[in-house]
Parts: structure tokens; sequence; C-alpha cells
């Protein structure tokens, strides 16, 4: 339930310092540490699991009504404009910490984010391909 080297366990047991928003029984929203916009904030499940495969459905529900629950304080309280809910799953996946967290990330008209990305052209061929190798 609780793994010792987890940084986000130790911010749940209060072993290390955050600003949070609400400690409940299924989840704990706080202050991402190095915000990408204003009132940039993370819900996590108090249980510890490493990321979005090993997650049981139960703490993914509770987490992802968390993520609805910090958009919409992110919108009445600041004003922000628009959401992103991010989840980054493995280290290919950009994950750094390895407890289970989305990030809600408020927009604002005209900020700084930008993707990091295009979207790639790909043939119908390739996209079906691809669409049967999914569905196994
Ligand atoms: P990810 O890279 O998706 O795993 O996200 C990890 C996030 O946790 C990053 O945005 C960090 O800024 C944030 N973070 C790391 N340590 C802390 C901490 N002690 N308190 C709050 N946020 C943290
Ligand atoms: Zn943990």
């Amino acid at each position: 339930m609780s793994d010792p080297n987890c940084i986000f366990c130790k911010v749940i047991a209060h072993e290390i310092p955050a600003h949070f928003l609400w400690e409940e029984d299924e989840t704990v929203a706080f202050m991402d540490i190095n915000p990408w916009t204003r009132g940039h904030a993370l819900v996590i499940p108090r249980n510890h699991s490493t990321d979005l495969l090993e997650i049981s459905e139960q703490d993914l529900a509770a987490t992802a009504a968390g993520a609805q629950r910090l958009a919409r304080m992110q919108k009445e309280r600041l004003g922000c404009d628009g959401v992103n809910l991010l989840n980054s799953c493995g280290a290919a996946g950009w994950q750094t910490v390895f407890h289970f967290h989305i990030h809600s990330i408020p927009r604002y008209e005209g900020d700084p984010l930008q993707l990091p990305t295009r979207p790639q052209q790909v043939d119908q061929d390739e996209l079906a391909k691809i669409a049967a190798e999914l569905r196994g």
C-alpha cells in the first residue's frame, strides 16, 4: 500500500512538505513543485501503484474523478480558460515519479505552453494494420 522509497508516499505521510488541496481516504491532491502554469496540481491515490498499467480500477476511477475536481477548482477559483490532464506512464513516456498521478494543468489564453510534437501523417492501410495489431 505504501513504498518507503517513494517521494509521493512520503508526501502522503507528511514526511516531506507539500501544499495540499485535499487529503481524503482515497486520494490526495497537492501543488506541483515545478508548475508548468499557474495552479498546476497533482492528484494521486493513497495506495502506492507504480503507474497506469499497475493501478487498480478502483484507484484509477477515484484519481480520475479527483482530476475532474481539480480542473473544476482551477476553472472556478483561478479563472483558467482550459485544462490539460496528463499522465505519464513509464520512463519512455516521461514518467519521473513512479507513484501513479494525474497532472491537472490550467491553461490560459495565450500562455506559453506548446505541444512538444507535431502530429504525423500516416496512410489508411498503415492505420488499419496497427488497429489489427492492437485488437490482437
Ligand atoms: P511525471 O514526470 O509525470 O512523473 O511528474 C512528476 C511531477 O511531480 C513533476 O511535475 C514534478 O515537478 C512533481 N514533483 C516531484 N516532486 C514533488 C514534490 N515533492 N512535491 C510536489 N511535486 C513534485
Ligand atoms: Zn508511492
